[in-house]
């Protein structure tokens, strides 16, 4: 039987991806049989443990520093890619950032650098691919966004309102792309235990977990396979969507 999961042959694009979700979708990934690349922003030490870890394996990957919001970064690892790798199939904006705050204390900057990282940094490296996987007729986008584009959060609205635009995104850009074969996806996770969620004080974590039927946290390897899902032919009839792996805390 063909394996309807692999991704053999394809090449892969993963942003954010030297720790957290995105580490688990570049192992993922590459063990489905992806030639992979990723970035992170200035975490070279992790990125290089990811890949001696994964090379331990046999696994080959390819990483580089690059802020998703800055167009000239964007510019410079598409280049890079293109020498490296070749054009992608399979690109995967998980790139982000956290920072709680009260609203009323929530700053211009502050605000300005939760979009730019998630919106903007998904707007431009979704454009340095998309037209050429228009072109090529294959492509497959995913975008994580978080429960929170549903579910929203105290203290943190301008993470909430950048996911919920990621959302918007992925349902605008799939009415372009599905008739070229390039869906356009989302991943929404629940709370999962990454360096993104460890600063939650004892409380607030609590409090989460109360709210959720299943009663704990998610791991990163409960998040991957999902994105694996609409990476490989099994999940070619998703059109922009957005799934949800996240332990019952939103049930749309
Ligand atoms: P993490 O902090 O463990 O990893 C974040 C990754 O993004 C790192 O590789 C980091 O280098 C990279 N990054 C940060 N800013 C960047 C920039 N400007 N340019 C390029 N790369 C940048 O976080 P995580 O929890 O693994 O989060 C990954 C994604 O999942 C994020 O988009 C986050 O919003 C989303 N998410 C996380 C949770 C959670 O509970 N952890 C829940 C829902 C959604």
């Amino acid at each position: 039987m063909t394996d309807i999961f692999s991704l053999s042959g394809r090449r892969a694009l993963v942003t954010g991806g030297s720790r957290g979700i995105g580490a688990s979708i570049v192992e993922l990934f590459a063990r489905a049989g992806a030639e992979v690349a990723f970035c992170h922003y200035n975490d070279d030490s992790r990125a290089g443990a990811l890949q001696a870890q994964l090379a331990k394996n046999g696994l080959t990957t390819h990483a580089r520093s690059c802020d998703v919001s800055l167009e000239d970064d964007v510019d410079g690892m598409t280049r890079w890619l293109d020498a490296s790798l070749g054009e992608i199939d399979i690109l995967v904006n998980c790139a982000g950032i956290g920072g709680d705050k009260p609203f009323v204390d929530l700053s211009v900057a502050d605000w300005d650098r939760m979009i730019a990282v998630h919106l903007r940094g998904t707007f431009l490296v979704t454009r340095a691919h998309f037209a050429k996987m228009v072109k090529r007729n294959y492509g497959r986008i995913i975008n994580i966004s978080s429960q929170l584009a549903y579910k929203g959060s105290p203290g943190l609205v301008h993470y909430s309102a950048a996911k919920a635009g990621i959302v918007g995104f992925t349902r605008a850009l799939s009415y372009e792309g599905a008739p070229h074969n390039v869906t356009v996806n989302s991943v929404a996770p629940g709370p999962i235990d990454t360096d993104l969620t460890a600063g939650m004080s004892e409380q607030f974590r609590a409090m989460k977990m109360a709210q959720m039927p299943i009663g704990r946290f998610g791991r990163t390897d409960e998040i991957a396979p999902t994105v694996l899902l609409l990476a490989s032919e099994a999940g070619s009839f998703y059109v922009g969507q957005t799934l949800s792996p996240n332990g019952g805390d939103v049930m749309v």
